[in-house]
């Protein structure tokens, strides 16, 4: 058997971790071609004398010497640096490149990997919503497959198998609710980033997991579907489902729905773009009807949670709108981890970004660029005022 050469850009992350794993359990199939992490230097060396990439990256240069003195000697290949993150995708060994960092910093490399025409299993959501349309098209002139580790997204793509030729009418993306489900106003206005940490079924990087506390998280996954099945903002639903058991759902135009459903573990959908179109025999949990004796279903609090909202008319703006909302969120994120504003501030700062940042509704490359930047100071500034 061939093995699938894999880059993994955030390798020492939550999805890194697993993915690594995932590629552990199956020698046979998978091979490591490059790791990176941004500067947990330690776990990166660790990772690198288990799988022996043939490239290393560490995007904080500080921390180049020490990664390249223990690896000193192997025949790894040491880098550092943000344009390194563009070279070590280049490989020509590389089949499929796992974008597993946190935020617009994934856009970069993304662009790089589709152009050397490297597939990409895509779990940094991030790139899709800032450059959705550019980075789609960009697959299509390539030739190279978008393959979603998202749950719901990998969940939508399993049950559009066997369907290409059948339109879909509407989807369906679930979503826990987060730590907060069920709570009002007055409590999120108190709430510490301790308590948005603690999500109940998902253990995942801190980014995420406060977006999902937030539902920021869904909003960029319903921006997320939109571009990966080609999708208008109406035919985009979501419905919050506490267990996390259905991953997602596809009603085709005969109303008839599938879903695709399994215990909450990250590793599944990791697995399932990893060895697309294949599925691999594993020993993961299996999941029991009697230990859920009920999956419930119940409408988002969009009220309380304006994320949700926001999100869905940035998708209608199109255009850079998406961006700003991104960039502004990334900013009142790190802000209310290092407890600078509190919860409900979050979205009123990413709300006026989308009032007052310049729209552009053709943007090309540069100007995500743009925006993105313009978008940070401006709303880094508001937190500052606040
Ligand atoms: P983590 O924070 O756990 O890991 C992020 C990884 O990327 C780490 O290896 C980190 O390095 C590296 N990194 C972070 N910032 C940068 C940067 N600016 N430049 C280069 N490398 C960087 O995140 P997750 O694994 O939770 O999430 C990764 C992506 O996957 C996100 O886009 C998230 O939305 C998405 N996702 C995650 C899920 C999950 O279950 N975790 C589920 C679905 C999607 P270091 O360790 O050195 O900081
Ligand atoms: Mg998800």
């Amino acid at each position: 058997m061939i093995k699938k050469q894999i880059a993994i850009l955030g390798s020492t992350g939550s999805i890194g971790t697993q993915a690594l794993e995932v590629i552990g359990a199956n020698p046979d199939r998978f091979a490591v071609a490059v790791l990176t992490a941004q500067s947990n230097v330690d776990l990166l060396i660790t990772q690198a004398l288990k799988f022996n990439p043939a490239c290393v990256v560490i995007a904080d240069d500080s921390k180049y010497a020490q990664l390249k003195s223990a690896l000193a000697h192997t025949q790894i290949e040491v880098k550092a640096g943000l344009n390194a993150l563009c070279e070590c995708v280049l490989l020509p060994q590389i089949t499929v490149v796992l974008t597993a960092l946190v935020g617009f910093a994934g856009l970069k490399p993304t662009i790089a990997a589709i152009k050397a025409g490297k597939h990409i299993a895509l779990a940094n959501k991030e790139t899709l919503v800032v450059a959705g349309q550019l980075i789609t098209q960009l697959s299509t002139e390539y030739g190279v497959k978008i393959l979603p580790v998202d749950s719901e997204h990998s969940a939508i793509f399993q049950c559009l198998q066997g369907e290409e030729h059948n339109p879909i009418e509407k989807i369906y993306l679930t979503a826990s609710g987060g730590p907060f489900r069920g709570r009002n106003i007055e409590f999120l206005s108190e709430v510490t980033p301790q308590q948005a940490l603690k999500h109940p079924n998902w253990t995942m990087g801190a980014k995420i997991t406060i977006d999902s506390a937030t539902l920021m998280n869904k909003g960029l996954e319903v921006i997320e579907a939109k571009w990966l099945f080609n999708l208008e903002a109406a035919q985009i639903d979501v419905i919050v489902h506490p267990q996390s058991i259905v991953h997602s759902m596809v009603q085709f135009t005969d109303g008839s729905m599938k879903a695709q459903m399994g215990l909450p573990d990250m590793k599944l959908p990791i697995q399932y773009a990893l060895a697309y179109p294949e599925r691999i025999k594993n020993d993961f949990k299996r999941f029991s009807f009697l230990d859920y004796p009920a999956l419930t279903f119940e409408q988002a609090d969009t009220q309380t949670f304006k994320n949700l909202d926001l999100a869905f008319t940035a998708l209608k703006q199109g255009g850079n709108m998406p961006c700003i909302l991104n960039a502004a969120n990334e900013v009142v994120v790190a802000n209310f981890l290092e407890e600078k504003i509190g919860f409900l501030q979050m979205s009123e700062v990413i709300e006026t970004c989308m009032a007052k940042i310049a729209y552009l509704k053709n943007p090309v490359l540069e100007d995500y660029y743009k925006t993105d930047a313009e978008t940070r100071i401006f709303a880094q500034q508001l937190v500052t005022n606040i």
